[in-house]
């Protein structure tokens, strides 16, 4: 019975790390979702918002925990015995980032190993960072994320007033 780590920053989680969460459970024994609190990092959402948004998504799967984490991921599975990093990824330049990532990971902990799952097609095109944007511009998020994070976006919406544009000439 193998367990294995999911971390990510999920700043926000979207349907494509649910997806791959939902993959792994049927797999693995279970899975340790991690959001990963790094202070050199900017967040949008603060790793309390991060860590309620995934409670939430992960709430009806008894095979799903969830932690927080500001350290290097391979101690932290280390310490609760899971020799799996999960990955997901969604093109050839993730797969370059993780890979690099994956060798980094090996060589401070060789003996775990990191697994990559590909994306689910209809997902491939969902970036958190990417769905900020879109949701800053009003754009409705709601085939692209659960509707609690949908709704923590709409605080980036704009200025209804400027919905026709200005004109300047
Ligand atoms: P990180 O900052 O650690 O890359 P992310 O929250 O961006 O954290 O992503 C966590 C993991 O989920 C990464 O392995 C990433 O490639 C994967 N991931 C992100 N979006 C998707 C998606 N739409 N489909 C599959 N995997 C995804």
């Amino acid at each position: 019975m193998v367990k294995a780590v999911f971390p990510g920053s999920f700043d926000p989680p979207t349907y494509g790390h649910v997806n791959i969460i939902e993959r792994a459970r049927s797999i693995f024994e279970e899975v340790l979702v991690v959001v990963a609190v790094n202070p050199g990092k900017h967040s949008v959402f603060s790793p309390e918002e991060r860590m309620e948004f995934m409670r939430d998504i992960i709430a009806p799967w008894p095979n799903v925990s969830l932690y927080m984490y500001d350290s290097l991921i391979v101690d932290f599975a280390r310490k609760h015995n899971c020799r799996v990093l999960l990955r997901g990824v969604r093109s050839v330049q993730d797969f370059s980032y993780e890979f690099e990532l994956s060798v980094m990971n090996k060589g401070l902990d060789p003996d775990i190993e990191t697994f990559f799952m590909p994306t689910d097609s209809k997902y491939f095109v969902l970036r958190s960072s990417a769905i900020k944007e879109l949701a800053s511009f009003g754009g409705d998020v709601s085939t692209m994320v659960p509707p609690m994070v949908e709704k923590a976006l709409q605080r980036f919406h704009p200025d209804k007033n400027n919905e026709a544009g200005h004109r300047t000439k």
